[in-house]
């Protein structure tokens, strides 16, 4: 079984997720046979693509040409479209990353394609292909066949662990023959948050919730986050309310996501907050109020005020850091 991924980089180099999704390629390999190709599209150092050999992709693809420049989604569905036919890929895999999500269901249908999106198994091969995904935001799962000859799946980020099964991968360079010009679409702009983990790709997340009482009071969210080296999320008042960026706002109307360590302080734990995180490995509740939802979701709870409670485990946290130092 032929497999490509798309490897997707930010400024010139591969994300964490970018490593999961060719060690979960190269676990299918390994169990179906095949080659893993990765595929690169924009300007990678070499050095970085050769990397991807070490995560078991048997080859690099590199897109380089003008035309992939700064990310569009009709264009860059066309590269890896491109990618798949020449290397006669039965399985496309992505990451379901914003561009992965963007990217999935474009490149499907461009290969008249079966895809399942938010993906967290490996397939079963032995009779048919079949995987599981979340569904009802998280609440059930369902397992879904694709019957097409070619298949796309987008994973969930965070679902599999980075295994190393290392390669001299072969670097190509490819040319899809496309224009920028060729798009209905094009970024006008590119803003971006700077010097801050990535929300979708922490293994650590610090997140609060209307009980915070106010943006003046971020601070003791933002120095227990920056101790842990966690990112920063919120419930969706919190974002309603400007108190934080939109871009942190997690659950059913929000960024999913499925950290190691998701820390929730002064949130209810509503059903459509929990929607976006009750995939997180381990949970901690922090809410003065011994009946908050919350705690019925988590692994660890503190009832109490979190204006007590922030800075008591904030110095513990800096004390415990100071001593591994
Ligand atoms: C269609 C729909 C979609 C939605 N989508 C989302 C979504 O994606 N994400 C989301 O988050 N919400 C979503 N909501 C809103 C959701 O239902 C809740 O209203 C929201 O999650 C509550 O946010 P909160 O927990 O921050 O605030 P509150 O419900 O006001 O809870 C604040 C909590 O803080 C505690 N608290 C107060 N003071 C302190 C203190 N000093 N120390 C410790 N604890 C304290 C309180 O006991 C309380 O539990 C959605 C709602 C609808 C109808």
């Amino acid at each position: 079984m032929n497999i490509i991924v798309y490897a997707e980089n930010q400024d010139g180099n591969f994300k964490k997720s970018v490593f999961e999704v060719v060690s979960y390629a190269s676990q299918i390999a390994q169990t179906n046979g095949g080659n893993v190709c990765a595929v690169s599209i924009g300007n990678v150092p070499a050095e970085n693509l050769a990397e991807l050999g070490k995560y078991g992709a048997d080859t690099v693809v590199s897109y380089s040409q003008d035309y992939v420049n700064s990310f569009n989604g009709e264009i860059y569905s066309q590269v890896l479209a491109h990618a798949a036919k020449a290397k006669n890929a039965e399985l496309v895999i992505l990451s379901n990353t914003y561009s992965g999500k963007t990217l999935a269901p474009r490149t499907a249908a461009k290969l008249s394609a079966g895809i399942v999106s938010g993906v967290i198994s490996m397939p079963e091969t032995a009779s048919g292909f079949k995987v599981r995904r979340t569904v009802f935001s998280g609440k059930a799962f369902a397992d879904v066949a694709i019957n097409t000859s070619t298949k796309v799946l987008s994973i969930t980020p965070n679902s599999f662990n980075i295994t190393e099964n290392p390669k001299s991968a072969a670097i190509e360079n490819a040319d899809a023959g496309l224009n920028a010009g060729d798009a209905k679409s094009k970024s006008v702009e590119i803003a971006r948050t700077t010097g801050k983990i990535v929300l979708t790709e922490a293994d650590l997340v610090v997140s609060a919730g209307r009980g915070m009482k106010g943006p003046e009071n971020w601070h003791l969210i933002e120095t227990l986050a920056d101790t842990l080296g966690a990112a920063t999320a919120c419930s969706k008042p919190v974002s309603d309310m400007h108190w934080r960026p939109h871009s942190e706002h997690v659950g059913q109307t929000g960024i999913t996501i499925k950290p190691n360590l998701y820390i929730a302080i002064g949130i209810s734990g509503a059903i459509q907050h929990l929607a976006g995180v009750s995939s997180s490995k381990v949970i901690v509740a922090i809410n003065k109020d011994p009946e908050a939802p919350f705690f019925k979701a988590a692994d660890y709870g503190i009832v109490g005020d979190a204006f007590d409670v922030l800075p008591a485990i904030t110095a513990a946290a800096q004390a415990l850091k100071s001593q591994q130092a």
